[in-house]
């Protein structure tokens, strides 16, 4: 869950540095699973961002990066939406 939270924190860097310049379009993210190797990024939207974003158990990982038995709230072909159990 550490590293989870770290990579959210990262990208809610990237998003702040974003919303500053008015943000249109897709922005690449960092993968929010928990593998430590992962170096992966994700393309949101701002309404996708702020929607996952709002829910504090819900994270943005790459399709194929959910955890076993892990809950898949949103399914997209660029990423998916877990939430953290
Ligand atoms: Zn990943």
């Amino acid at each position: 869950m550490e590293l989870r939270l770290q990579r959210r924190a990262d990208n809610e860097r990237v998003v702040r540095r974003l919303e500053a310049h008015r943000w249109e379009g897709e922005a690449a993210i960092v993968c929010e699973c928990t593998d430590p190797s992962c170096l992966e990024h994700l393309d949101v939207t701002r309404a996708e961002w702020q929607r996952v974003r709002g829910n504090d158990v819900w994270f943005f990982v790459r399709p194929g990066h959910e955890e076993r038995g892990e809950r898949v709230v949103e399914a997209d072909e660029r990423f998916l939406v877990v939430e953290a159990g």
